[in-house]
């Protein structure tokens, strides 16, 4: 079974040990998803600092 993480930078959640979007840390340690799939009309997505679709955590250790 894959662990699941999520980068401690840009929040992007993979089963990859180097984030495939901005090659930052991956962590294990983290809680809650948003799912952005129109990040030009999402306010999470802008609070976050997001520009691009794709699974996100909340937060991140
Ligand atoms: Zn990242």
């Amino acid at each position: 079974m894959k662990v699941v993480k999520a980068c401690k930078t840009c929040s992007l959640i993979s089963e990859e040990d180097k984030c495939p979007r901005c090659a930052g840390d991956m962590s294990k340690e983290w809680q809650g998803y948003v799912i952005i799939i129109d990040h030009n009309k999402s306010e999470i997505a802008k609070r976050m600092g997001i520009n691009e679709n794709g699974k996100y955590a909340l937060k991140v250790r």
